[in-house]
């Protein structure tokens, strides 16, 4: 059960997240996978927080944690001060196949992330699913089917169904990983301007260096076998960002260099 956080008005916000000494390993019939090993990660209230690294490190692993999906063998996750123990209304996750229910409208799909908020009355589940569909720029699409819309556009809709319950925190594993580079750039623009407009916590894993970098107030390095966190780069660059800026490739060279310092030609995909 979630419980509220307690806060004190002249107290400032508790981080959103605090991952600490969380390990977990995979056993399988044939192998034995460290998949996390002894990793501690805090996140600040509206902080966006990208997890880079190669394919098998733990990025998804570690997500899963954090929303509550998957059980730590050791190590604890806290989130607004209250231990996660399942998942939670406020830490939603946004996977890379928007996985949005094809008998259902584009309307019907973001009503029904509504339902985690049972507090909520018809005419008002209404009105947030369309300022959310108008957010995500589809309110020109509200009643169309699902099968109907383009793979960037269902990830909008992924993003409107996420972000409507307004969860304290949005987990985002590889959202824009199967769309082709003129949709994603457009994406990277929107994701941007609704981060700086809804001030969300937002943790996304990705295996593009250039989209943490885009993306990411700061960016997370982990290494496989077992996996861990090597390396951390705050990205104090302006926004909105653009993922084909000088400044941007001058961190995204760095950043790929440290990493490829972490990993061996093995590990590499
Ligand atoms: P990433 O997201 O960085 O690609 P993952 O977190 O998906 O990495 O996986 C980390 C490692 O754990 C990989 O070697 C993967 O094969 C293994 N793994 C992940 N989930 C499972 C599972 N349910 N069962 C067995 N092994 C798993």
């Amino acid at each position: 059960m979630m419980h509220e956080p307690a806060t004190h008005p002249l107290l400032s916000p508790p981080a959103k997240l605090v991952v600490s000494g969380v390990s977990k390993t995979f056993h399988t019939n044939r192998t034995t996978v460290h998949a996390l090993d002894n990793v501690s990660l805090t996140v600040g209230e509206g902080e966006f927080v990208c997890l880079v690294g190669p394919s098998g490190c733990g990025k998804s692993t570690l997500l899963d944690i954090v929303a509550g999906l998957t059980k730590a063998d050791s190590g604890t996750v806290m989130a607004d001060d209250q231990p996660v123990q399942g998942p939670g209304r406020h830490r939603l996750v946004m996977f890379q196949e928007s996985a949005l229910f094809p008998w259902l409208t584009v309307l019907g799909n973001v009503l029904f992330g509504l339902k985690l908020k049972p507090e909520l009355s018809p005419s008002e589940r209404l009105e947030i699913a369309h300022e959310h569909l108008k957010l995500v720029g589809l309110t020109k699409f509200t009643h169309s089917n699902v099968h109907e819309l383009s793979g960037g556009m269902k990830q909008r809709v992924a993003l409107a169904r996420s972000l409507a319950p307004d969860p304290r925190v949005l987990l985002m594993d590889e959202p824009l990983a199967a769309l082709d580079a003129l949709t994603r750039d457009q994406l990277y623009s929107d994701i941007q301007r609704i981060w700086q407009t809804r001030n969300k916590t937002i943790v996304l894993v990705t295996h593009n260096v250039r989209e943490a970098v885009c993306l990411g107030d700061r960016v997370v390095l982990l290494s496989p076998h077992p996996g861990r966190i090597r390396a951390e780069f705050a990205i104090p660059l302006p926004r909105p960002r653009d993922i084909n800026g000088a400044e941007l490739a001058g961190y995204a060279r760095e950043i790929t260099s440290a990493l490829k310092g972490y990993i061996t030609s093995e590990d590499a995909e």
